[in-house]
């Protein structure tokens, strides 16, 4: 029987990301809906790093399962880092991802082009039985458009511009972001990691 996987987001669009970033590993992949975890632990950590083992280890103990979090966000030099640890809760913690992109829009209103420059941010951790077996953190520079571009991806992904490519994260199929994003290569790392498991 393979190994059973738990990837510990509540989010849909982090989870399928994740899915794929974990496939054709050798592993049994769950999302906390198929354990029963119904809830997410308070994001209590002062950087990304702390609040992935956070999660890693919260859900790993509700499951008993080997656990990768992923903790993330977007980081904008004219915000002075922010919405950084909050990406999530931009906005108010109900806020939708299009209302989230609207208040980034407005907020860097009147913003230059060469003022707009801003990273995603990956730290990736697995746990098990109380113990954080890995760690790895990975970003990929961009700047904020001045529009939202693009039907594909999650979250900021429409307004996050990457030079390399001349497009939105939102107009590229999603194998050309995870070559380049801060999850494709914290998680390639991990992928390294897992196979020394499997
Ligand atoms: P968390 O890691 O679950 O705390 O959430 C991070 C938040 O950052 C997400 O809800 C998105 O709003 C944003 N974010 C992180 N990674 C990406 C990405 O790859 N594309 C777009 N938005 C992202």
């Amino acid at each position: 029987m393979p190994t059973e996987l738990l990837l510990a987001t509540q989010n849909p669009g982090k989870l399928a990301e994740m899915r794929v970033l974990v496939a054709e590993l050798p592993f049994r992949v769950l999302g906390p809906r198929d354990v029963g975890i119904g809830d997410a632990p308070e994001e209590t950590g002062t950087t990304f790093m702390e609040n992935a083992i956070l999660k890693a280890r919260h859900y790993a103990s509700r499951s008993g399962r080997l656990t990768v979090a992923d903790d993330s966000g977007l980081s904008v030099d004219a915000l002075g880092g922010g919405p950084g640890l909050y990406s999530s809760r931009f906005g108010g913690e109900g806020a939708t991802d299009a209302e989230r992109n609207r208040l980034l829009l407005e907020r860097l209103s009147g913003v230059p082009e060469a003022q707009r420059g801003a990273r995603f941010t990956s730290a990736v951790a697995v746990a098990k039985d109380g113990a954080i077996l890995f760690q790895a953190e990975e970003s990929v520079e961009g700047r904020i458009a001045d529009a939202l571009r693009g039907p594909n991806g999650f979250g900021y992904d429409p307004l996050f511009f990457y030079p390399p490519f001349g497009r939105t994260f939102g107009e590229v199929p999603h194998e050309e972001k995870d070559r380049v994003s801060h999850r494709g290569k914290a998680f390639a790392r991990l992928r390294r990691y897992l196979e020394t498991l499997a």
